[in-house]
C-alpha cells in the first residue's frame, strides 16, 4: 500500500499558520508517537527561531524549512498521522509519498536540491526554483535541526579559539581585534563568540535594521553608522583589553577602504556576508538596500555581476592585509570562489576556516552535535548540561564551553544545547540521556542532531574537504554512505542535501536526527547510529591519510565499532591534520 500526502487539501493550505510559530511544548502529542511528535516540534523549531518564518526561510539567506506553504501543512498533515512503520519521504521540501517500512526505519527521508553534476549551478538551480521543482534547505534549515545561533556560536566560538591558540599562542583573544562582516542567522555568532573570547570585535552590517536587532537581542554590544567612530571605538577597547563588539552600519568595502586608507591593520580579518549568493546574499558597493532590491528585481543578471565586482574588490582587500602580515582567513562563504569564477583566482592564498583550524577536531570524529529539549522545560535542558559537564570534566575545551554556554548563551526557540562531543562521546551521552528519559527523570524526550559541516557528513571543497592530503577534496562518496549509513541504523531522520542557490555545485552532505525517547528499541537505534555516524568520519580522514584520525580509528577498529578494511595512517605516514 503507497500513500500519497498528495491529496490532502484544505481551504487554508497557501496561508502560513498563524504567526508567529512556536514550537509545541509539554507532554501532550498531537501524532502517534514522540518519534513522529519529536520531529514534528523540531520542524515548528527551525520556524520559531528562524530570519524570515514568514517566507519560510531560516537562515543563510534562502535556506528554508519546506517548498511552500502547502508543503508545510501537508508534512504536518502527515507526520499527525504517521504509524511508526511508515517513511514520510521529502523531496526539497515537498512531502512526496509515506511507504510502508518497519519499526526501525527512519520515519522521515528527504532528499534536498540535489541536482545532477552537469546542471548542478546557481543558473540551473534559480530556473527550477522559480518554477517551485526545487528549494534549498541550507545545512539544518530543510531537515529541521537549526537551534538558532547557538549552533554556529560554538562552531565560531572553536574557530576564534583555536585562531588564538595558532597564531597569538593564547587562550583567548585578550588584547586583539577582529574585523569581519554580516549580522545575520549564522553571522551573527561573530561578535558573541569574539567578545566570550575576552576580544573585540568590529563589523560590517549593509542592514541597519539587522544590526540594530542584533544589539536588542545582545549579540552585539553597539552599532554606529559612523565610520571612524566605530573603527576609534574598537581601537580604544583593544587599546584597554575590554572585550567589546561594534556593529558598523554599512558596507564592509567602505569598512576596509578606511582601515587600509589609515593603516589601521586588525590581528585578524574574515567575512560572513552571504557571498554564496550573489544574487541575493551579497551587497554591491556603492549602491543602497533600495537600489539592491530594485535591481534584483529588474535586471537579476547585472546584479549578480555587480555582486562578483564587488567581491573581487574585496577579495582584493583580504589580500593586502594578508600581505601586510595579518591573518586572515575564508569563513565558508564561498567569497573567494565567487571571485575567482569571476575571473579573480588569487584569494585561495588565504585559507579556510575548516582546513585551518578544525580537521585536527573532525579527524577524531569531534563535531558539531546538538540535542533539543522536546519538552520545553528547561529543566530537562540544565539535566542534560549537568550530566555532560560532570562526565567530561577533565575536558578543558568543553569545560570552557560549557561555562560560557550555561551562563552567556540566550536560548531561543526549544532549549538546546551544542557540544562538539567526539566519537564515542556522543553514543554515551546520548544512551545515558536516554536512560534518564526512561527513569523519568526528564519531563520529555530529547532530539539529537548535528550539523551536517560534519566528518562524514560534508563533501565542500571549497569549505570542508578543502586541500586534502590525497587530494580527494570533491569526492562526495562521503557524505551518501554516511546518510545510507545512519538510515539503515535506525536514525529517525536522515537526509541528503547538495548546495542550492549560490552554492549549487559546490556541496554534497547528509544530516541525521535520533530521539531519545527512552525506549529500548531507541537504545539500540542510537547506538548504532551515533558509532555509524562518528565512525565513518574518523575512517573519511583516516582514508585520505591523516594520522590522527587512523590513530583514533585503530583504537576504535580495535574496541569493534567497526571493522577497518583499509590499512590505517599512523605517525609519520600521516599528517597530523590541520594545514598542510
Ligand atoms: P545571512 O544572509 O543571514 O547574513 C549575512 C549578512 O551579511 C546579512 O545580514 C547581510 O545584510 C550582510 N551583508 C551582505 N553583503 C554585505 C556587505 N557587502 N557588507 C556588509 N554586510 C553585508 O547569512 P548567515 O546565515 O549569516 O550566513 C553567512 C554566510 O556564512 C553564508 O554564506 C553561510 O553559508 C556561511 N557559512 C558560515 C559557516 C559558519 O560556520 N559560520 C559555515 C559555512 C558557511
Amino acid at each position: 500500500m503507497l500513500e500519497t500526502t498528495a491529496s490532502s487539501s484544505s481551504q487554508n493550505l497557501n496561508r502560513p499558520p498563524p504567526l508567529p510559530i512556536r514550537a509545541q511544548r509539554g507532554p501532550v502529542l498531537r501524532t502517534r508517537s514522540w518519534r513522529t511528535e519529536g520531529l514534528l516540534r523540531m520542524l515548528e523549531n527551525v520556524l520559531e527561531v528562524a530570519e524570515r518564518p514568514d517566507d519560510l526561510i531560516v537562515y543563510a539567506a534562502l535556506g528554508k524549512a519546506a517548498r511552500d506553504w502547502p508543503s508545510f501543512h501537508r508534512i504536518v498533515a502527515a507526520l499527525k498521522t504517521l504509524p511508526d512503520d511508515r517513511t514520510l519521504l521529502v523531496q526539497s521540501g515537498k512531502p512526496i509519498a509515506v511507504f510502508p517500512t518497519h519499526a526501525d526505519a527512519p520515519r522521515v527521508l528527504m532528499a534536498n536540491s540535489n541536482l545532477v553534476g552537469r546542471w548542478a549551478t546557481p543558473e540551473h538551480f534559480y530556473a527550477l526554483e522559480k518554477k517551485g521543482l526545487i528549494c534549498w534547505g541550507g545545512l539544518t534549515a530543510g531537515p529541521w535541526q537549526y537551534i538558532g545561533f547557538q549552533g554556529v556560536l560554538q562552531g565560531t566560538y572553536e574557530t576564534f579559539a583555536a585562531v588564538a591558540r595558532d597564531h597569538f599562542d593564547a587562550e583567548d583573544l585578550h588584547g586583539r581585534w577582529v574585523v569581519t562582516s554580516g549580522l545575520g542567522g549564522m553571522s551573527a555568532a561573530q561578535p558573541l563568540a569574539v567578545t566570550l573570547l575576552d576580544g573585540v570585535a568590529l563589523i560590517a552590517e549593509v542592514d541597519g535594521a539587522r544590526a540594530r536587532a542584533k544589539v536588542e537581542a545582545h549579540l552585539c554590544d553597539e552599532a554606529t553608522e559612523d565610520l571612524d567612530a566605530a573603527i576609534d571605538r574598537a581601537l580604544a577597547a583593544r587599546e584597554c583589553g575590554r572585550a567589546r563588539s561594534i556593529a558598523w552600519i554599512g558596507n564592509v568595502i567602505d569598512l576596509h577602504d578606511r582601515l587600509l586608507q589609515r593603516d589601521m591593520l586588525p590581528d585578524v580579518i574574515t567575512d560572513m556576508t552571504s557571498a554564496h549568493d550573489a544574487l541575493f546574499g551579497y551587497q554591491p558597493a556603492d549602491m543602497t538596500l533600495a537600489e539592491a532590491e530594485t535591481l534584483r528585481r529588474r535586471d537579476p543578471d547585472r546584479m549578480v555581476n555587480l555582486a562578483r565586482d564587488s567581491m573581487v574588490r574585496h577579495v582584493k582587500q583580504l589580500l593586502e592585509y594578508k600581505r601586510r602580515g595579518q591573518v586572515v582567513f575564508d569563513y565558508g562563504n564561498n567569497l573567494r570562489s565567487q571571485a575567482r569564477d569571476h575571473g579573480f583566482p588569487d584569494g585561495f592564498q588565504f585559507g579556510v576556516f575548516t582546513e585551518l583550524y578544525l580537521r585536527p577536531l573532525f579527524c577524531q570524529g569531534i563535531g558539531p552535535f546538538r540535542w533539543v529539549a522536546l519538552s520545553g522545560d528547561p529543566a530537562d535542558l540544565a539535566f542534560t548540561d549537568d550530566l555532560v559537564a560532570t562526565l567530561y570534566d577533565s575536558n578543558r575545551r568543553l569545560k570552557r564551553w560549557f561555562g560560557v554556554a550555561r551562563s552567556k548563551v540566550p536560548m531561543q526557540g526549544l532549549p538546546a544545547r551544542t557540544a562538539w562531543l567526539g566519537h564515542g562521546e556522543r553514543t554515551e551521552v546520548a544512551l545515558r540521556i536516554n536512560q534518564a528519559v526512561a527513569d523519568g527523570q526528564l519531563s520529555g524526550p530529547i532530539a539529537f542532531s548535528r550539523d551536517q559541516m560534519d566528518a562524514a557528513a560534508m563533501a565542500h571543497p571549497n569549505i570542508m574537504t578543502e586541500n586534502l592530503l590525497d587530494g580527494s577534496d570533491a569526492v562526495a562518496d562521503w557524505p551518501l554512505l554516511n546518510g545510507l549509513l545512519n538510515a539503515v541504523c535506525g536514525a529517525d531522520l536522515v537526509a541528503l542535501h547538495q548546495g542550492g542557490g549560490g552554492y549549487a555545485g559546490y556541496s554534497a552532505s547528509s544530516g541525521v536526527t535520533i530521539i531519545a525517547d527512552g525506549s529500548a528499541t531507541a537504545a539500540m537505534r542510537i547506538q548504532r547510529t551515533m558509532n555509524a555516524d562518528t565512525g565513518l568520519g574518523i575512517l573519511r580522514y583516516a582514508d585520505a591519510g591523516y594520522s590522527l584520525a587512523g590513530e583514533t580509528g585503530s583504537t576504535a577498529h580495535e574496541r569493534g565499532d567497526f571493522e577497518s578494511l583499509q590499512p590505517l595512517p599512523r605517525g609519520e605516514s600521516g599528517h597530523h591534520g590541520g594545514s598542510r
